[in-house]
């Protein structure tokens, strides 16, 4: 029976990218060495850094105008890290709140003293919709924060909005699955853990401008400039991620890189979405235009019959399946990795289960 795992993260990595990291874990290119047991200052690491900063730059279809980081503390040290660092001329930042994770943004912005944090657009307390942006006056924010794919909610911008306020985004559950134009960005960062790595490394691509008005005396883990300049080094990075990650950029260039994978999930958030669309028993709540590629929520509406359902599908080899405890339910998500042939998987047993119940 094929497995298929269908979690929000950690979550499911390319199978010949695991028989890489199994085959070589005892000795890497030919060190004796284990990948876990090299030194950072070794050129075994720094040539895969190097390599996995080009990889990214190239997927993202982006020139050396901009710098790669990779950093610790996840995706949620960023939303202090962002605001640290960038919002250094207006001390005023605005955010967009389609979910949790923004509205997690705005709590941590808000610890930050002499910083005014505006909540521009609020989709709460549901969030089943991308509501547009109003006006934002000239010159008056540093940047306009975005979650361009709501993890738990389900869902996603598809067009960034038209704004000349510099966009910064958090990309962690689309990145790299998802087309955009990135340089429309002047920060974008994603935690690794659901379509790049293990979890313990988080990405950041800032434009150099920016590095350069990083201001002085911030803590130096904090603070993108010192990071920068010492390529993430400045303590121990972690070796292990950054490896893990740099043959995950290989494999999607493999694919085709992210105009491929953007293509291919809609191509398999399609199945989902047409099958909930004649369901009489599974309901997904979001706005069609508003719906993620990468994470789709359903429910039948009784909390017995979900549970029966999850119970079911895990015995069918449908992992994960559980909705984030804060809406309950069920979610798929379909990151790159993800088969086509999971998700008719998944499609073909809900309308088992719809049958039987
Ligand atoms: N932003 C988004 C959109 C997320 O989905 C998550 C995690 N699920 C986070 C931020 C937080 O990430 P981390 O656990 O890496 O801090």
């Amino acid at each position: 029976m094929p497995i298929y795992n269908f979690a929000a993260g950690p979550a499911v990595l390319p199978a010949p990218v695991l028989q890489q990291v199994q085959a070589e874990l005892l000795d890497y290119q030919g060190s004796h060495m284990s990948i876990l047991e090299i030194s950072h200052r070794s050129s075994l690491f720094t040539e895969l850094y190097a390599q996995a900063k080009e990889r990214l730059l190239n997927l993202l279809e982006l020139s050396d105008d901009y710098e790669v980081l990779f950093l610790q503390g996840g995706a949620t040290l960023q939303f202090t890290m962002v605001p640290l660092n960038l919002a250094v001329k207006h001390h005023r930042i605005a955010i967009a709140q389609t979910g949790h994770w923004a509205a997690r943004a705005v709590e941590e912005a808000r610890r930050l003293p002499d910083l005014t944090v505006d909540v521009v657009t609020d989709a709460g307390p549901d969030y089943t919709t991308i509501p547009a942006l109003p006006a934002l006056p000239k010159d008056q924010y540093d940047y306009l924060h975005l979650t361009t794919n709501n993890t738990i909610y389900g869902t996603a911008y598809h067009q960034l909005p038209a704004t000349s306020v510099p966009l910064v985004g958090d990309l962690s559950s689309n990145f790299l699955g998802q087309q955009y134009p990135f340089d429309q960005f002047d920060l974008i960062y994603a935690g690794a853990q659901k379509n790049l790595a293990p979890a313990g490394v988080t990405i950041v691509v800032v434009k150099k401008s920016r590095l350069a008005q990083v201001p002085a005396g911030l803590p130096s883990m904090l603070d993108y400039a010192a990071l920068a300049k010492k390529d993430s080094a400045l303590n121990t990075p972690p070796v292990f991620q950054i490896y893990v990650a740099n043959l995950v950029l290989k494999w999607l260039q493999d694919q085709g890189g992210v105009a491929a994978m953007a293509a291919e999930n809609t191509r398999k958030a399609q199945v989902l979405y047409d099958f909930l669309a004649q369901s009489r028993l599974f309901n997904n709540p979001v706005a069609p235009a508003a719906r993620s590629l990468t994470n789709i929520p359903f429910v039948t509406g009784d909390a017995a019959l979900d549970a029966a359902f999850l119970a079911e599908a895990t015995a069918a080899g449908l992992l994960n399946l559980k909705g984030h405890r804060s809406v309950g339910g069920m979610r798929a998500s379909l990151y790159n990795v993800m088969p086509y042939e999971g998700v008719v998987a998944l499609r073909d047993f809900m309308a088992t289960f719809e049958k039987h119940h």
